[in-house]
């Protein structure tokens, strides 16, 4: 294994590849751009295979201890509540692909990380430290912080999000390109209502509502995209109205009225995505999560990915621990076929959910009904190969 790591960015990435990287013995350092270590204020769904690569870090009971467990995902009708389709999750879930199923709030993960990580005697966290410049060396990789103190290590990973500074090493100079569709991010007091533990897609035209209770939280989590090409600031912590939220939502199920009803600083933001690349690593440096692989958010995957990443990268670089650029290479070799499918799954979902014409609705939501009927198990099925997945065993 090499001896120093470095890191650039401790999200919930590249906090996972700290943890994954430090138990085998390697000195860590993460650089955080910002002040202080912190996430947003929303939900986050972990399906098995996320929830796989948590247990190899120890921290499945931690995190379960602060998550709610979703029986279900329901699909309905945005003005009649109409139920379309229902896959099972909860126990079902868990016995099918070896882990539960998670709703949790994201600081609440993110917390879970940070704690394990400032826990650790091998892992570093320096914050207000933004990464700069990358020096790419035959022996070692150089860092460059934002106000010019310098360091150096064996391997540095880029964990740096969808605007990556160490991305331009590996896959040359592009952008984040722009998804066409805006995101509502907003969580609202449950107000001692009983809720069940159920996720809920209310499918509209050309957007859609992702509505379920962070019980842990007490609070209602809404995720609400829209098809909108006149507004791109890709941020986190763009904050919109209320007005403006219910009136992308107002007049749908007196449910998701109620909810909007409740809605006090609704948080919104552009979507981007970067396209798949097939090359992940130069040299020493390599990089995971939204860095590599941003998607759109239809499948609830970006953050599972790289919580995955950062369990195949230190089973890489432990399988090779005398040639670490071949050891990077073999994990973007890994890794690669996996995310670009993710990232394609998650744009059929889209679509599944935003259909704009009358027929094409009846026939496609119709169908799923259907099929929900006679084989209830059916569905949910396509996505098999996204849960079964086995971090410790691919
Ligand atoms: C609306 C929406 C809903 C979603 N829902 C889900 C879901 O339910 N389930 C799921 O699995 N995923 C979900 N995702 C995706 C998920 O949020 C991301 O994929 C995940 O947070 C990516 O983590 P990351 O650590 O790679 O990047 P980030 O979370 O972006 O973290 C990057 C970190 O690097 C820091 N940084 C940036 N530049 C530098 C620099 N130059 N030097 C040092 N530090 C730097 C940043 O400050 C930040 O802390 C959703 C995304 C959206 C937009």
């Amino acid at each position: 294994m090499p001896d120093r790591i470095l890191i650039a960015g401790a999200g919930i990435g590249g906090l996972a590849a700290a943890l994954a990287l430090a138990e085998s013995g390697s000195r860590v350092t993460v650089f955080e751009a910002h002040d202080g270590l912190g996430e947003m204020g929303a939900g986050l769904q972990l399906s098995a295979n996320a929830v796989k690569a948590l247990r190899l870090m120890g921290l499945e009971d931690a995190v379960a201890a602060r998550a709610s467990r979703p029986e279900a995902v329901e699909l309905r009708l945005p003005k009649s509540g109409r139920l379309v389709s229902r896959v099972e999750l909860g126990a079902r879930h868990e016995a099918k692909f070896g882990a539960p199923y998670f709703h949790i709030h994201r600081a609440d993960l993110h917390g879970v990380l940070a704690e394990a990580a400032d826990a650790h005697p091998g892992i570093q966290v320096v914050t207000g430290a933004r990464v700069a410049r990358v020096t790419h060396g035959k022996n070692q990789v150089g860092v460059e912080l934002e106000g010019g103190a310098e360091t150096s290590g064996d391997i540095l990973i880029g964990a740096d999000g969808i605007h990556s500074v160490v991305r331009e090493g590996v896959a040359g100079r592009d952008e984040p390109v722009f998804t066409g569709m805006m995101a509502w991010r907003a969580c609202v007091p449950l107000k001692g209502d009983s809720v069940p533990p159920v996720a809920t897609v209310w499918m509209g035209r050309g957007r859609h509502l992702v509505t379920y209770p962070l019980h842990h939280r007490g609070v209602m989590n809404l995720v609400g995209v829209v098809e909108r090409r006149d507004w791109q600031e890709e941020s986190w912590t763009s904050e919109g109205t209320p007005e403006a939220m219910r009136a992308d939502f107002g007049g749908w199920h007196r449910s998701v009225d109620t909810l909007l009803e409740r809605l006090e600083r609704p948080w919104r933001w552009a979507l981007f995505e970067r396209h798949p690349l097939s090359v992940w690593s130069a040299g020493r440096v390599a990089l995971l999560g939204d860095a590599c692989h941003a998607m759109p958010p239809f499948l609830a995957q970006g953050a599972a990915m790289a919580l995955e990443d950062a369990v195949a990268l230190a089973r890489c670089l432990k399988a090779r621990p005398e040639d670490v650029s071949h050891a990077l290479r073999d994990y973007g070799a890994a890794r690669h076929e996996r995310t670009a499918k993710m990232q394609g799954a998650s744009w059929a979902n889209a679509w599944r959910f935003h259909l704009e014409s009358g027929w094409l609705r009846t026939v496609v939501y119709g169908a799923l009904g259907l099929a929900s009927r006679i084989a209830p198990g059916q569905p949910g099925k396509m996505f098999d190969w996204v849960y079964a997945y086995d971090p410790a065993k691919a």
